[in-house]
């Protein structure tokens, strides 16, 4: 079990509880120990289970003596207890946008609505805007959120996906009939969101391994006829194991991989190879970087050759940080500390500006005394850089959020957009591109304000946001939150051809954030990115003076 289903799990527990009347003491302090957990460094539960103390602020001995049980047996006593008195689909619905506790329980006490479904009918039936509390647009919004869910049912972000094909990599490793296994399809091609996890596998006898998996407690088939085992995980997340003998490795690999035009175009080739590079080349083909698989354009661009793609340790520095100054978990100088860690030479710090009120967002006198001690701790590091950051609120109007003579202090200004996103694209469009005029705005944040498997996002002209970003010298981010991926990988091709620089943004709120970054890098592979093209690929003092070119 992933931090982040633990995360999940304890806070599906407080809302439960909340739903059960428990006092709201107890409810906070399981909101406080799953943020404590989001932000956990290393793997919970194997902590726990190889029986090291957890000292972390925020978990007290009740929640630690859940997580025991969470290690042993995957769910603990007081969460089953609330399970049996609360009907699965009112738990289910507990996890949708805009439905907290309070509408919850109207819906399930007063109206016996008890499942997603039932709620998607009710809205409908123009059945819940006449409740006290709820509305027309509130019943759009549920209605929206139920739908959204619905669609989204057993989808992957792109690090659980990855997570989940490490740890049957790392059990299959374990098994006396494996020779060998690895990632394949979409985790292999690192798509942001993932249907299912496959792998392909070589091993003589599958069916035992069906066994194998079930008596592992995973429900797994073996389906003979297509020579694969299907896992179903409990909330509808699926993964497959591909099997294969040494001789056809390379041609199911190459299959299951995708694109089918790239695998059809390689296919007459395998016969006999070793490698996916033998058969690329017999193709006549340069090899194609598995992230770089996607339709039949790509067997046309990579005739004219495939520059060197970008890769983790070519980050000179991370821009786009938090600290315990705004929302982040930790000081400035842990974070700086990491990112030496790490092989930074530079941190760039951007706390949330002073309309973020709910994150903690600096106000004028505050940015005064960040810097001071931003200036104090730069003496100290050697060879190492905070730069002065601000990740600034870009206001409905489309202003940052300080005045001019504010803005002059930092090095560097990231302007996202953080409230009031009901627009339309020409409005949204707009106030991104007001933004990306200012002179001080060095980089545009998360463009679309989308969540994966959560949130949409608003609607943007992203071909006019980038000629705008050209036009002025401004770079955008890869939000690399696995939750944003914010510009899509889709969208870099034309950026890329028109000149913007692209920041890899961890958008870190904890140390375990700054390795975002990796997944910001996998998806910009996947939109051919250089290290040429990418911001934070600069040293810090050729990255300040891109920063002051646009100030002019
Ligand atoms: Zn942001
Ligand atoms: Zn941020």
């Amino acid at each position: 079990m992933t931090n982040r289903e633990v995360y999940r799990l304890l806070r599906q527990t407080s809302t439960l509880l909340e739903l059960d009347g428990e006092n709201p003491f107890k409810i906070k302090a399981y909101d406080k120990a799953a943020d404590a957990i989001r932000n956990y460094p290393g793997h919970l539960l194997e902590d726990v289970a190889a029986g090291q103390a957890i000292k972390v602020e925020g978990i007290g001995p009740a929640i630690a003596s859940h997580l025991k049980e969470l290690a042993e047996r995957g769910s603990f006593a007081r969460l089953d207890d609330l399970r049996t008195r609360i009907p699965e689909g009112v738990v289910e619905m507990s996890g949708l946008r805009g439905l907290g506790p309070k509408k919850l329980n109207i819906l399930w006490r007063d109206y016996a609505i008890t499942s997603v479904d039932a709620l998607m009918e009710a809205c409908e039936r123009d059945k819940l805007s006449g409740i006290k509390g709820f509305g027309h647009k509130t019943q759009a919004a549920l209605y929206n959120a139920a739908m959204y869910r619905q669609q989204q049912q057993g989808l992957l972000h792109i690090d659980e996906a990855h997570e989940r094909a490490e740890e049957l990599t790392a059990w299959l490793g374990t098994q006396p009939n494996v020779k060998r296994s690895a990632a394949t399809g979409q985790v292999r091609r690192c798509l942001p969101v993932v249907e299912v996890v496959e792998l392909l596998v070589e091993t003589g006898e599958p069916a035992s391994l069906a066994e194998a998996l079930n008596a592992s407690g995973l429900e797994a088939y073996y389906q003979a006829d297509r020579n694969r085992i299907d896992i179903a995980y409990g909330k509808g997340e699926r993964a497959l194991l591909h099997f294969t003998d040494a001789d056809t490795w390379v041609a199911r690999m190459v299959e299951t991989t995708g694109s089918e035009e790239v695998a059809q175009a390689l296919l007459p080739y395998v016969k006999g190879v070793q490698t996916e590079d033998e058969a690329f080349a017999k193709a006549g083909l340069p090899t194609i970087p598995a992230e770089l698989r996607e339709g039949a354009e790509v067997l046309e661009h990579v005739k004219a050759g495939i520059p060197r793609l970008l890769e983790v340790t070519d980050l000179k520095g991370t821009l786009h940080a938090h600290s315990t100054w705004s929302d982040g978990a930790e000081t400035i100088q842990k974070m700086a500390e990491a990112c030496i860690e790490r092989g930074y030479e530079y941190l760039g710090l951007t706390d949330h500006s002073q309309t973020a009120a709910y994150a903690g967002g600096l106000n004028t006198q505050r940015v005064a005394e960040q810097h001071t001690e931003i200036d104090t701790l730069n003496a100290k590091l050697k060879g190492f850089r905070v730069l002065k950051g601000i990740e600034s609120d870009i206001l409905p109007n489309g202003d940052l959020d300080y005045p001019t003579e504010v803005l002059q202090q930092f090095e560097f200004i990231i302007a996202s957009i953080h409230s009031g996103f009901r627009m339309d694209e020409a409005q949204a469009t707009q106030r991104l591109i007001r933004a990306v005029e200012n002179p001080y705005t060095s980089i545009v944040g998360h463009p679309t304000g989308r969540l994966l498997l959560s949130r949409e996002g608003y609607p943007i002209d992203h071909r006019k946001l980038i000629d705008a970003c050209v036009a002025n010298g401004t770079a955008i981010e890869i939000n690399a939150n696995p939750y944003r991926l914010d510009i899509d990988w889709k969208w870099l091709d034309y950026a890329l051809g028109k000149g913007v620089s692209i920041a890899i943004s961890p958008d870190a709120h904890s140390i375990g954030g700054l390795d975002h970054a990796k997944w910001g890098v996998a998806v910009g592979r996947k939109g051919w990115l250089t290290p040429e093209a990418t911001l934070n690929c600069l040293s810090a003092e050729e990255l300040l003076a891109w920063f002051k070119r646009k100030r002019g």
